[in-house]
């Protein structure tokens, strides 16, 4: 079975511990999200399930191959696209994909099929150097070389960073396609929309996962009433909302600030306090939490215990 398990991983560089005792389990055929923003570990616990880190402590497999152990057969059996440098940019799209495929003893022909529909999309360019394609082919070359030697697994850091969005959403696409052809899927990224196109994402913060569900029900995290809440001075309204005691997070979301209300203090109260300070404009409504929610509320939770400890 082509599933991924975590054990208690934990990495330090120097001073730094990147992973405190990371646990997670992928399913076989799942599309599994890896959500936190930089710094939050996510490369560091890639380098280790693609056999390229050593852990420090824990352990982690790949099906039945132990990354440590089996470091040279799980290789075979993995495609890893590193967020950077992954593709020699002197070489065309072509030399680039035929290097891939010799390091792995197969041949552009033998795979071609896995990668035609990634790949059609960058043929006409196959004489161009890599290093002179958009960010948005360079991806697709990257996945192709990725999948060139028909991987079990496929795992991607960060690979939608610097890329437009109509490519983001192609290449999600891509990822779908790839799925239903059982690959398991382990995908990192910074972006909180993308989570939602995951089958299960883990929020992952300071080295720590805190929290694995499919994306759809992670909002049920949180418990408290929520409200967007908007005036033509967001500026004075953000200063205003903040001093005002009455409130336990404000945090500005696009063109929004989502407030948290303490017990008691409903939308009514919420919009005559704006009216009687003379905001113009004023919308408040009370809305379902989103994954960036939630994650705000764990990464502030997660501080707090941290102080208390
Ligand atoms: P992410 O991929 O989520 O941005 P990383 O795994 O790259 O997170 O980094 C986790 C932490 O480890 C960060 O504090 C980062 O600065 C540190 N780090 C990563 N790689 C190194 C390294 N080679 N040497 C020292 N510190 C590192």
């Amino acid at each position: 079975m082509a599933e991924i398990n975590a054990h208690k991983i934990s990495k330090s560089y120097g001073k730094t511990q990147a992973l405190h005792e990371v646990s997670l389990k992928v399913e076989s055929g799942e599309l599994f999200g890896l959500i936190g923003p930089d710094g939050a570990g996510k490369s560091t616990l890639i380098r280790i399930l693609t056999t390229l880190l050593l852990p420090d402590k824990g352990s982690a497999s790949l099906g039945d191959y132990d990354v440590v152990k089996d470091y040279k057969q799980l290789r075979r059996m993995i495609g890893y696209m590193p967020g950077r440098f992954s593709l020699y940019e002197d070489l065309s799209v072509e030399e680039n994909l035929q290097f891939f495929a010799t390091v792995f003893g197969s041949s552009i022909q033998e795979n071609y099929e896995l990668i035609s529909d990634i790949y059609h999309q960058i043929e006409p360019f196959k004489k161009r150097r890599a290093g002179n394609l958009s960010g948005g082919m360079k991806q697709k070359l990257a996945l192709s070389c990725a999948l060139i030697h028909k991987p079990d697994f496929l795992i991607l850091d960060e690979p939608t960073t610097g890329v437009d969005a109509v490519s983001r959403v192609e290449f999600w696409d891509m990822l779908h396609k790839l799925k239903a052809r059982g690959i398991t899927i382990f995908v990192s990224t910074p972006y909180m929309d993308e989570a939602m196109r995951c089958d299960r994402v883990a929020l992952m913060q300071d080295g720590k996962i805190m929290a694995v569900d499919s994306p759809g029900v992670i909002p049920d995290r949180f418990p408290e009433t929520l409200f967007a809440v908007k005036a033509d001075d967001m500026y004075r309204l953000k200063i205003h909302l903040e001093q005002s005691g009455k409130l336990q997070s404000v945090k500005l979301f696009g063109q929004f600030l989502h407030v948290v209300p303490d017990k008691g203090f409903g939308k009514d109260e919420l919009i005559n306090d704006l009216e009687n300070q003379n905001f113009k404009g004023v919308y408040a409504e009370q809305i379902r939490a989103g994954i960036e929610d939630v994650f705000i509320r764990l990464m502030a939770k997660q501080e707090e215990d941290d102080h208390a400890k």
